[in-house]
């Protein structure tokens, strides 16, 4: 029988972020560790991370050696071909920022943990998602918001996970922000300015093409972790889906 998923309202409906700093008294306080962990604290930490993700609303996280994370150049050429529709339009991804597949090697051979996290999708999301109904997130307003709200509640999870880990004393950790910052965070604004101006909108937010700067194959790494992926697109109706599978968006945390 198929499994259902939780859906909640704020993962297709909540504010795109103000420009400028927040306010002082927004700003959570958290608690500082000396930098250099030994392995017990960072066994300690990891598994914090991973309590801070499925607080956060993931579904599942799992703590993997970096080195198990599959890269492949052909996820670099994905960006412009077949083009993204938001190939082009944001200042982090490609071409405003692009990288080689050795260089997307140098950077991820620097770290040494990653959690990865998955997030499952309910059926009141998926058909805009995968199936003909994704086109409506390119073509219309609310599309735009549905899609910018679930990458936001997304890359909450792992921001929070980023946060605690910078605190922490691991100054490097990043977490991976998977689909377009134009949408993410100048949903409102309709337009990067960064490309036209060469000042971002959002400097604390946006991050790089995460395909760019890591090369990272996510379906692989999926199926290594056994959770069981069907391809999306506009051709991939949901309700063809068996009952045993459920829809999942996946997210990356890189550590040390
Ligand atoms: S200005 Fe907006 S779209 Fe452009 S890089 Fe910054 S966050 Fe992304």
């Amino acid at each position: 029988m198929k499994r259902k998923v939780k859906f909640k309202p704020e993962m297709i409906d909540n504010p795109p972020p103000k420009m400028g700093f927040p306010a002082p008294d927004s700003i959570p306080r958290m608690p500082t560790s000396p930098i250099g962990s030994n392995i017990e604290e960072l066994d300690e930490h990891l598994k914090k991370y991973v309590q801070i993700l499925l607080d956060n609303g993931a579904d599942d996280a799992r703590i993997i050696s970096a080195r198990e994370i599959p890269q492949d150049p052909r996820v670099l050429l994905k960006c412009h071909s077949p083009r993204c529709p938001f190939y082009g339009v944001s200042g982090s991804c490609p071409p405003h920022f692009s990288t080689t597949f050795q260089q997307a090697k140098e950077n991820l051979s620097a770290y040494n943990w990653a959690i990865a996290f998955r997030l499952d999708i309910p059926d009141e999301v998926i058909a805009s998602l995968t199936g003909p109904g994704c086109t409506e997130v390119f073509a219309t307003k609310e599309g735009f918001h549905q899609y910018g709200s679930l990458l936001r509640y997304l890359w909450r999870m792992g921001d929070a996970a980023e946060s605690a880990a910078y605190y922490d004393g691991h100054y490097f950790a990043i977490n991976c922000h998977f689909g377009p910052c134009l949408i993410g965070c100048c949903e409102e604004f309709g337009q990067c300015q960064e490309i036209k101006t060469g000042k971002c909108r959002f400097p604390l937010r946006a991050k790089p093409s995460i395909e760019q700067s890591f090369s990272p194959d996510l379906m692989k790494l999926a199926t290594r972790l056994g959770w069981k992926n069907h391809m999306w697109g506009y051709c991939a109706h949901p309700q063809d889906f068996p009952d045993d599978y459920t829809p999942f968006a996946i997210g990356l945390v890189l550590i040390e």
